[in-house]
């Protein structure tokens, strides 16, 4: 099954990349632009982030709704963006292409339902203690509410492995071919947690034959609001892409 988001389509043999920087900062227009630059075909616009703490830097919120819509006409890339509750879910509407949910939101039966009416596409990412099946239950609530279009985002689980940030779940891809029609695609960011293992752990996912990838950069990785220990800058990014394109001409 196929599941596009503007004309980056998943599921059809190819694999989109969608990048930009953890959040939306100030500068977001000419970070968005980066990432087109480098051949993205999705930019992420995150505005609101829930982050592991309410002292830390929490998205720049409704006010950067304004940078989603210039970046979006300036580099005609479609934008996804993540809703914590229903109503970030309407303030985004007009705004954004697709919806993210998630690790932390996976099980948030109620948002998973606002998106779901929402009708547009929706990247669910796993739970990092989530099973297949549970995952796969939280897309049948966005399902259940009429909207098919869900692509499941494997960004690492929690287990005894400290150095990197989670554990990247290859075995996902291969397991949920056997379980659901859905697109699935990869997170290699939120997995490795430190910028030098993107690239390893991206390839590792279209290897083993995954429908797309979530990459965070930023032209200048350190000076990342949020996140920037795993950001890649824009020639790391080009790169990636140019990778992931050759591998899957050959495969
Ligand atoms: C993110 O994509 O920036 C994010 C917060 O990821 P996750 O929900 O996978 O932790
Ligand atoms: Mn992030």
């Amino acid at each position: 099954m196929n599941v596009t988001i503007g004309a980056a389509v998943f599921g059809s043999g190819a694999a989109p990349v969608i990048s930009g920087p953890c959040s939306v900062e100030p500068d977001y227009v000419r970070h968005a632009q980066a990432a087109a630059d480098a051949g993205a075909d999705v930019l992420r616009g995150c505005v609101f982030k829930p982050r592991s703490g309410p002292d830390r830097f929490q998205g720049m919120g409704l006010e950067a709704i304004p940078l989603l819509d210039e970046a979006r006409a300036r580099t005609g890339l479609p934008i996804l963006s993540e809703p914590l509750d229903s109503a970030d879910v309407e303030a985004l509407i007009g705004h954004v292409d697709a919806f993210l949910i998630g690790a932390r939101s996976m099980r948030n039966a109620r948002l998973l339902q606002a998106v779901g009416a929402a009708g547009l596409p929706v990247v669910l990412k796993r739970s990092f203690a989530a099973t297949y099946d549970e995952w796969l239950g939280s897309a049948d609530y966005i399902r259940a509410e009429g909207n098919p279009n869900v692509i499941l985002c494997e960004r690492g689980i929690r287990t005894f492995i400290t150095e990197t940030r989670n554990t990247l779940d290859i075995a996902a891809v291969p397991v949920l071919r056997t379980k659901t029609e859905l697109p699935v695609i990869i997170d290699p960011s939120h997995a490795a947690g430190r910028r030098d293992w993107v690239l390893p752990l991206a390839l590792a996912g279209v290897a083993v034959g995954a429908d797309g990838l979530v990459v965070e950069s930023h032209p200048v990785p350190d000076e990342s609001w949020t996140d920037c220990d795993q950001a890649i800058d824009s020639a790391a990014l080009r790169h990636l892409i140019e990778t992931v394109k050759a591998m899957r001409v050959v495969s």
